[in-house]
């Protein structure tokens, strides 16, 4: 499987942001044979346990957390607000399978689950894994916990309903839903990284974006065209709202849904243009200051691989 992009004017975006080299980015991930077979063997096996001293059900939302944690948190409700504002924007029902949060004490305890009970996948601040079972996140406490939960809970609530989500749409919705209300879907790290990338002469190619197939080969720029691509629709008056929102519904079915890139075909040109100018208008007022570090990202610390 090819590890890296093959858009050149992605590498030199990527290459022109040193600081992003050593980060790697985090998705969802749609729990896969490979991975279940790597379970397989530790059957018989002590596992770190799981977390479960403490337990909240709010609606489609159940939190198993080693900490006590109110029902009536600011995260609990949040989270909700979050789930209501993913349906309706996207038009999607409301789907009876919760979204299960394992919510460990400390990184240490989250990590040495996940190398146990996952040791196939890489390393991150935080995982959604979808199976036929279960819809579950495990994410631990810490500085950026809410924009973890909001990321990771948004593929939840996506795939309790969905069932063929593209990789790039599926982050890309995370990406739109993951910054706390009053940003209204923007997060500056995306907008500053996609400005300073324009200026370089990187193009948008949602084409490209949508060979991607596995979450190995989705690059910090990928996430941040993504979102631009996904925020610029759903932001839209001239109709891309809705044709994005007929695409999500086709991805209700088993079967493979048309490319997006196909169905909007006529308008890709002048989207690339338009994406281009929001960027450009955003960027425009947004201060570097505000940056928060995406919940795509995985936190700096545990970086081993570079983006290129
Ligand atoms: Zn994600």
């Amino acid at each position: 499987m090819d590890a890296f992009p093959t858009s050149r004017g992605s590498r030199q975006a990527v290459g022109d942001t040193p600081s992003l080299r050593s980060r790697k980015s985090r998705v969802a991930l749609l729990l896969v044979a490979s991975v279940l077979s790597g379970c397989a063997t530790h059957r018989g096996q002590s596992l770190a346990d799981l977390p479960a001293k403490h337990s909240v059900r709010a609606e489609r939302l159940v939190i198993h957390s080693d900490s006590p944690i109110e029902k009536k948190s600011p995260i609990i409700t949040e989270l909700a607000e979050l789930r209501l504002d993913i349906l309706s924007t996207l038009n999607l029902p409301e789907s009876k399978r919760p979204v299960v949060v394992y919510l460990f004490r400390d990184e240490r305890r989250y990590t040495e689950y996940m190398r146990e009970r996952f040791p196939s996948l890489p390393v991150r601040r935080a995982f959604f894994v979808g199976t036929a079972s279960e819809l579950a996140v495990y994410a631990y406490h810490g500085d950026n916990l809410a924009t973890d939960l909001r990321h990771e809970y948004t593929h939840g609530v996506l795939h309790s309903s969905l069932k063929n989500l593209p990789l790039w749409l599926d982050e890309g919705l995370a990406e739109y839903f993951e910054p706390p209300r009053d940003r209204h879907h923007v997060n500056e790290e995306h907008v500053a990284r996609l400005a300073a990338a324009v200026q370089g002469g990187w193009q948008p190619d949602l084409e490209r974006l949508e060979q991607l197939t596995s979450v190995g080969e989705m690059q910090a720029m990928d996430y941040h065209e993504a979102w631009a691509w996904t925020y610029m629709m759903l932001q839209s008056d001239n109709g891309d709202a809705g044709k994005l929102v007929d695409y999500v519904h086709a991805c209700k079915t088993e079967a493979l849904p048309q490319r997006l890139s196909q169905t909007v075909a006529s308008t890709l040109t002048t989207g690339k243009t338009r994406l281009i100018n929001q960027i450009t208008s955003l960027d425009s007022g947004v201060k570097a200051a505000e940056g928060v570090i995406p919940a795509a990202f995985e936190r700096p610390s545990a970086g081993k691989a570079s983006l290129e």
